[in-house]
Parts: structure tokens; sequence; C-alpha cells
């Protein structure tokens, strides 16, 4: 062979022009790597999907024709070969190829080790024929601006790729945006339909894992793994979350429940991210189901959903090839805590939080508000160190690559960059909880109470965060009410609810 085509396990874009016929001089390189399963502590079961998502790919390139060079960790181990780039060169050798192609990595880290990797033997760089912008998009849109405002970004990708607009370059329906119908909570009576799940025995993959001391985070019940990793089974997913799960997609959007992990939300996540799905084709198949059933879905469902894809995620990848490697490091507010243990283990009272972490820990998913309002809130208003819930999200979930990850953790929700992304802190007393799920009803604590040993520890953090913050908070606009509300509270309350704070901070591994 005369060519090294590298695939990392989050391109597997089986549609990249790469693979449009065989080529008889050229070999893929896929490779399970130490580096890549250590580089934080990851979720069994998320190093588990992207080697079966991996060896799946290999098997289909295979199938079409190509030759797939494939080593498991049992083999770049046993050849003490634990990075990308020393088995590139290994099979560059090997294999006597003096050409080396790859597609551009989604994360700093391997961007970095690629580049100086490729300038070493000549290399030369693709796209990945994956996204809707390029990494510089935001950058542009932006440049010189103190806010990168999402919902600009939106409408220009809106526009760019006339996606739901008009002849005349207007939204189709008149108006660009549905939130205001999309915060629904749930009623009494209400089911969930049951989505499509791909069941594998990963016994061996776990074994594998463990044979090599890999330390890994998380659960997976009897080692059965259920998450789609082939082309047909992610367009599966696609196809049932579209015809049953699309139609109340926006409408509950930020409701949570204890009845059900997922309720409306579409766990195309992973799918997504390992590129197994393009963007592209996941929001013609809502909108195709939209046209198709025009009085069964409504507008806000899709135009929601739609949001999600070509709005946060794209600009989410935007904003992180605009402000790494620094974004790494921000910690604009200055937090220092640690995070409790039961982030690790789900040993809480709080029933919220036992909800979202256990099953973070069992399923490796869960849903955007459960993220955001429940594990995210309560540690920015504990305030944890940054990197103590970066740590924690990298591992957990499933879609967690750190383009996508950090964004949301720092930016979105940790407001470590100082508010770039968000033009407030997504932070919340037991009030918010409360209206938007039912697990407040099967608490512990009382969401009412602020001080007093069942007084909802939400509550009296959320208050000392403002308290703390008061100099940086208190001028913004859309946080004026509730720094009004603070001060009416006088100061004896004040006083209280402060040190029902401190108490909360000092026992929080008991909570
Ligand atoms: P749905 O609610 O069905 O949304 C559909 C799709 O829209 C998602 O699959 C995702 O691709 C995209 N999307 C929605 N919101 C966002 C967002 N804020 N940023 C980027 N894409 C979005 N997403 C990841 O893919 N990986 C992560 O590591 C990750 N970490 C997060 C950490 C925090 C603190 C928060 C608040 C959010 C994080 N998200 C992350 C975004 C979002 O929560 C997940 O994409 C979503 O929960 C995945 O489940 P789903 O496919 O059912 O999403
Ligand atoms: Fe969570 Fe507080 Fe409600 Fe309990 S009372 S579920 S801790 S918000």
């Amino acid at each position: 062979y005369s060519r090294v085509r590298l695939i990392l396990g989050d391109q597997l874009n089986i549609n990249h022009s790469w693979f449009a016929q065989p080529d008889e001089d050229t070999v893929y390189g896929i490779f399970e790597t130490y580096s890549e399963a250590t580089y934080c502590e990851h979720h069994i079961q998320k190093i588990t999907g992207f080697f079966l998502a991996m060896r799946a790919f290999a098997e289909a390139l295979r199938a079409g024709g190509h030759e797939v060079h494939y080593r498991t960790l049992d083999e770049t181990r046993k050849a003490g070969l634990n990075s990308i780039t020393e088995n590139v060169a290994d099979l560059m050798q090997s294999v006597g190829a003096h050409e080396f192609e790859y597609q551009y990595p989604d994360e700093w880290r391997l961007d970095q080790e690629l580049l100086s990797f490729s300038e070493k033997v000549g290399g030369v760089v693709f796209d990945t024929e994956h996204f809707l912008s390029t990494r510089d998009d935001v950058a542009q849109l932006f440049e010189g601006k103190q806010t990168y405002l999402m919902e600009t970004f939106y409408r220009e990708m809106r526009r760019r790729h006339h996606v739901l607009m008009d002849a005349n370059g207007e939204p189709a329906t008149g108006q660009w945006n549905y939130d205001q119908e999309n915060r629904g909570a749930l009623p009494k009576e209400i089911s969930f339909p049951a989505a499509s799940t791909f069941v594998r025995d990963a016994s061996d993959v776990v074994a594998m894992v463990e044979r090599h001391g890999i330390q890994t985070m998380g659960r997976m019940q009897d080692n059965v793994f259920t998450y789609p990793v082939t082309r047909d089974e992610c367009l599966e997913a696609l196809a049932d979350f579209c015809t049953n799960r699309l139609p109340y997609f926006g409408t509950y959007q930020d409701a949570m429940t204890v009845h059900h992990p997922l309720l409306y939300h579409a766990n195309l996540s992973f799918a997504m991210n390992t590129k197994l799905l393009s963007p592209r084709e996941v929001i013609d198949a809502a909108i195709a189901a939209w046209r198709d059933d025009p009085n069964g879905i409504s507008f806000n469902q899709v135009e929601g959903f739609v949001r999600q894809i070509i709005g946060w995620r794209e600009y989410m990848r935007g904003v992180y090839w605009a402000q790494m490697p620094e974004f790494e490091h921000t910690n604009s507010l200055g937090h220092e805590a640690k995070l409790p243990r039961w982030y690790w283990t789900g040993d809480t009272k709080m029933n919220c939080l036992s909800h979202a972490v256990n099953q973070s820990l069992d399923l490796a998913y869960a849903h955007h508000i459960q993220r955001l309002m429940i594990t995210g809130n309560f540690a920015l208003i504990l305030g944890a160190h940054p990197d103590e819930v970066d740590a924690w999200y990298l591992g957990v979930y499933i879609d967690a690559i750190q383009w996508v990850e950090i964004t949301n953790t720092r930016g979105m929700s940790q407001r470590a960059d100082g508010g770039l992304i968000a033009t407030k802190p997504y932070c919340s007393s037991a009030n918010y909880i409360n209206k938007m799920s039912d697990y407040c009803k099967g608490c512990h604590y009382d969401p009412k109470q602020r001080t007093g040993e069942r007084a909802c520890p939400f509550n009296s953090l959320y208050w000392d965060f403002l308290d703390r913050h008061r100099e940086r908070f208190s001028g913004n606009f859309r946080m004026k009410m509730m720094y009004r509300a603070w001060e009416r509270k006088g100061s004896e309350e004040q006083v209280a609810i402060l040190e029902r704070a401190a108490w909360v901070k000092e026992h929080v591994e008991e909570l």
C-alpha cells in the first residue's frame, strides 16, 4: 500500500467521499488505544460504545471492498503502541506506505497530536464532511464581541442552509423562535413510548478493558449494551424518534420525571457525535415527518428540534474552536469546591440528584435539563471547581467528546467563561425543579423550606450563590428581580439562609 488513512473513533461517516470507491493503494487504520481509553475516567458504556461502533464500522468498510487494518486494545497494548500516532507510524512502516491522510479531529488534544505527526510525515488533512458549519464560522460571526448569541448564529444557519425558510428568505411560519411554547410541565396522565434498543452482550469488551487495568465509572447491567452502533441501527433509532417522540419533543423539552429517563428526547447524540448519523439527515428526517403529518406534529416540536442541532450543536463546536485552548482553564467565578463523591455513586437523599446521577451511572445518559438544571445547577451553586465538573461530565455520558462537553459544562452550565455563551447563569432554587418535575414529591427534603434540617439544599445554596456573586450579577438585567427578592428578605432571614448554606457546604457528602 502506498497510503494509510486514519479513521478516529468519532469519524464513522460511511458517506464520506473517501469511501466512494475502494482503492487498492489505500489501507484504513482504526485503532483501539490505551491513550483514548484513559484520557479521563470514562463510563464503561462509553468505552464499550466507541469500540463496538468502531468494530462495526471496520466491518462495513470491508463489506464495501476497502482494506482495513483494525487493532483491538489487546493488540495495541501487546505491541506497546499506546497512542494513535504510534499506531499510524507503525502501520505505515509495516505496509511500506509513504503517504498519510487523516480527517480534522474535533478535539484540540488530537488535533495537536495529529498536526505535529502530519508535519513530520508530510500528511494531508481532509474535512470530516459532517458539520454544516466550519470550525471558524462562530469566530468570524462574533469577531470582537463579548457575548456570542446562539440565536444570531442559529438564524444565520437557517438562512444559509434554507432550513424551514420560505422562498423570500423569511422563516417559514413567520416566526423564528417557539421557545415560549416549549416549556411545558408534564400533565398527570401521560404515557411514554418505549424507545427502540439494540441489545448486545458486551462481556468481551468489558473483560478486555478490565484486563488492561483501565479505570472506569458507571454501570452496565449484565454487560448488556443497548445503544445503536451500526448505520442501520442508527437509522432505525432516528425513524423511531421521528414517529414516536418528535410529536411531543418541543412541548416537554424542559420537563423531568421519575417515571422515564428519556421522555420525548431523541437519544441520538452518540450516533451523531460518532458521525454515524449526519446532522443534515437528522433534521431532514424530522422535517419530513412534520411535512408528511402536518396535523399530527405541530411546528414548535420540529423547530425546537432543528434549533438543538443546527443551532446549539454547531454553535458549541464553533465556540470550542474560537476559544480553545484557553477555554479549558477558565474559572471566572473562582470556584474551588470538590464535587461530592455521590456524583460517582448516586448515594444521596436529594431525590432529583439521586435520579439524575443514578440514571447517568446506569445509562450513560441524562437529558439536557437534568444535565443543566439538576447536576449542573447543584455544582454551580455549590461552587464546584470547573475542572471537577468537567471530569465528571466528560466521563459519564456516552456522547461526551470534549468539543461538545466542555462548551456546555464550563460555558453554559458553570459560567466559567465569564458569560460568553449565556446571558445569565443557569442557577435555580427548588422552585424551578418542583415546577418542572415530580422529583420533590418523594424527597427527604422540603422544597418550600429555606432553613432548618429538612430545608432543600438548593434553596440556601441558591441565595448564597447570588449573595457571593452580588457584584458580578446584581447589575444583570435578567437577574435584577432575584436580587430585589433577596433584599426584601431582610438581614435576619438572610443570615439564617447563609448559615444554612454554610452547613450544607460543610456537610455536602452527607446530603
Ligand atoms: P435531544 O434533547 O433529543 O436533542 C437533540 C440533539 O440536539 C442532541 O442529540 C444533540 O446533538 C443536540 N443538542 C441539544 N442540546 C445541545 C447542546 N446544548 N449542545 C450541543 N448539542 C445539543 N451533548 C453532547 O453531545 N455531549 C456532551 O458531552 C454534552 N454535555 C453536556 C453537559 C451539560 C452540562 C449540558 C447542560 C449539556 C450537555 N450536552 C452534551 C448537550 C445535551 O444535553 C445533549 O446533547 C443531549 O442531552 C443529548 O441527548 P438527546 O440526543 O436525547 O438530545
Ligand atoms: Fe431536589 Fe430539593 Fe426537590 Fe428534593 S426538595 S427533589 S433536593 S429540589
